[in-house]
């Protein structure tokens, strides 16, 4: 079991920030919320804080990330789990340190995005969110 973290980062309109993913890495060109792996013994809070800082360049407390929702997926011959968090404060402007860009848009505007597997079954759940 893969587990994977992820930021549901909103602003202060109600829109969602969603990265894309660079040439050269698997699903390259789709957009995906922003995070990553879940270290060995790391706490899924504490693995968010530090890709948010490792792919965006901004600060995010811990005691900020509400669990929103999560999927699972079948991933090649594993299986992924997403946790995805609700953020709504953190330090810093995002910059599109490992995507190859960044967007910030509305929770509809999401359906009309190329999203990985995992991603998608989420994207309702924001619109109740936000
Ligand atoms: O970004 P990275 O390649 O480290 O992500 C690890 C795995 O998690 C990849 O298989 C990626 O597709 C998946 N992932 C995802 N949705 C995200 C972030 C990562 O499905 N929002």
């Amino acid at each position: 079991m893969l587990i994977v973290v992820a930021a549901a980062m909103i602003d202060a309109d109600g829109r969602i920030l969603v990265q894309q993913r660079p040439a050269g890495k698997p699903m390259a060109g789709l957009w995906e919320f922003p995070g990553g792996k879940v270290d060995p013994g790391e706490v899924p809070e504490a693995a968010l804080v530090r890709e948010l800082n490792e792919e965006l360049g901004i600060a995010a407390e811990a005691s900020c990330l509400a669990p929103a929702a999560f999927a699972s997926e079948p991933l090649g011959d594993r299986h992924l789990l997403l946790l995805l968090y609700a953020l709504r404060k953190w330090q810093g402007v995002p910059e599109a340190r490992h995507a190859s860009a960044l967007k910030w848009v509305r929770p509809l505007e999401l359906h009309g995005l190329d999203m990985p597997p995992a991603d998608k079954p989420l994207i309702g759940l924001l619109e109740a969110l936000v």
